[in-house]
């Protein structure tokens, strides 16, 4: 990488993300090319962003057909690809409408914003706490900051936005204790992703699915990450057999574009009237027509199929290394979204893969995120079992005392 595209980046843009120095310029697939022409395999997909690989052929048509027909026009009219995609999402999951925007702090801060208003239009204007999952998160807006259970994402911007609760993931007597007279909704990841990779315990969605309607709230799931297909089914809370009243979604949709989603039951979707909320660009007729088209292949039930498999098949490999390495301590995951829980800082892991040409990510200290294109092959699996295998093995060489000293 040119020091003059890191010196100008300094120079003209925040900054706020502590950036790995590589400039990539092109993608394939699972693979990536940076400015000195070295390739590198894919397994963050831009965090969970890219399932179909980077410049799917047919996401890239629907994109350039539409860039030369239609971009924007204003959600004061219709358009075609928008309505096709809100019938395609409502009839793939239990919701009978969508709202549209643009990422998923924003379609986080749609769901709280309508669970308030369904919640003051039903039973009046006392009840607008929401409880969230400490380790969550939900976004970097004020609301969704405040709805954020970490208090690093918080520091420095307090005052929060009133009337979020926190309760431990998991754990149903929090969550109940949680709730006053107050409460109107609990917001929760099937799986928390930034949180370190925390997956929930058998029947705690059915449990908190039944607690939520006995005491009336809304259940929100957070689907931004685990949505369309990263855990294995389209949503991954079909997997806890629950239904829940919103969902919202973003990363994946479009395979890079931006957009966010929030889709709710027809029971609370009437308290958004019309004027109470709108966003300018959402579900403008280029993205969502990028979306149809990813959606038609995400939602395939033999590419969900492939991706419980080949899921499967990695998180056996990560096994396989756990056996080896004493400072591996656990391999959890869904479909492909995995996580390898180390004993040791995992940083230094990630610097080592970009050398050795794998991007990976770490999150939480000390827990490897794998979360590659959801078209990622077995060859592709096992050459990162390679990489790691070789790093793991410096690891070793490193930390054992050296033998003939
Ligand atoms: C990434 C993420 C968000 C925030 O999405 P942005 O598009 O960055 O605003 C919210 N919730 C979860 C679970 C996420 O993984």
């Amino acid at each position: 990488m040119s020091d003059d595209i890191k010196a100008q980046c300094r120079k003209y843009i925040f900054e706020t993300y502590a950036r790995t120095p590589v400039a990539f310029v092109r993608g394939e697939g699972c693979r990536l090319w940076d400015d000195t022409g070295k390739e590198y395999l894919d397994f963050l997909a831009g965090i969970a962003v890219c399932s179909l690989g980077h410049c799917h052929p047919e996401v890239t048509r629907a994109i350039v057909e539409n860039a030369g027909k239609l971009v924007h026009v204003s959600n004061l009219f219709y358009t075609y690809p928008q309505v096709q995609l809100a019938a395609e999402l409502t009839r793939l999951s239990f919701a009978d409408k969508v709202f549209f925007c643009n990422s998923g702090a924003e379609a986080n801060e749609a769901a709280i914003k309508l669970a308030r208003k369904y919640s003051r239009d039903r039973f009046g204007p006392d009840r607008f706490h929401v409880v969230t999952m400490k380790n969550s998160f939900h976004g970097r807006t004020l609301a969704t900051l405040s709805a954020t259970g970490q208090s690093k994402v918080q520091k420095g911007f307090e005052p929060l936005v009133e009337g979020f609760v926190y309760a431990d993931f998991n754990s149903i007597p929090a969550v109940e204790a949680a709730i006053t007279e107050k409460t109107c909704a609990v917001m929760v990841e099937p799986v928390q992703g930034e949180g370190g990779l925390n997956f929930p315990a058998p029947g705690y969605f059915r449990e908190l699915k039944a607690l939520c309607r006995e005491r009336n709230l809304l259940l929100i799931v957070d689907e931004v990450q685990t949505g369309l297909g990263r855990t294995g089914t389209l949503f991954a809370h079909e997997q806890e057999d629950i239904k829940p009243d919103m969902m919202t979604l973003a990363k994946a949709i479009a395979n890079g574009l931006p957009m966010g989603v929030m889709l709710a039951t027809d029971e609370v979707s009437g308290s958004f009237s019309p004027g109470t909320h709108a966003t300018t660009f959402g579900g403008g007729p280029l993205v969502a027509s990028a979306a149809l088209a990813s959606l038609r292949i995400l939602s395939n039930p033999d590419f969900l199929r492939k991706v419980r498999e080949n899921g499967s098949y990695f998180m056996e490999r990560l096994e396989g290394l756990k056996n080896r390495y004493s400072f591996v301590k656990q391999v959890r995951g869904r479909g492909l979204l995995i996580g390898l829980e180390l004993g040791i800082p995992g940083a230094r892991f990630v610097q080592k893969c970009l050398e050795r040409g794998a991007v990976i990510n770490c999150t939480h200290e000390t827990v490897l995120r794998f979360v590659p294109p959801l078209i990622v092959g077995r060859d592709d699996i096992d050459r990162l079992i390679e990489i790691l295998d070789g790093i793991f093995a410096e690891e070793s060489d490193e930390t054992r005392p050296a033998l003939n000293s």
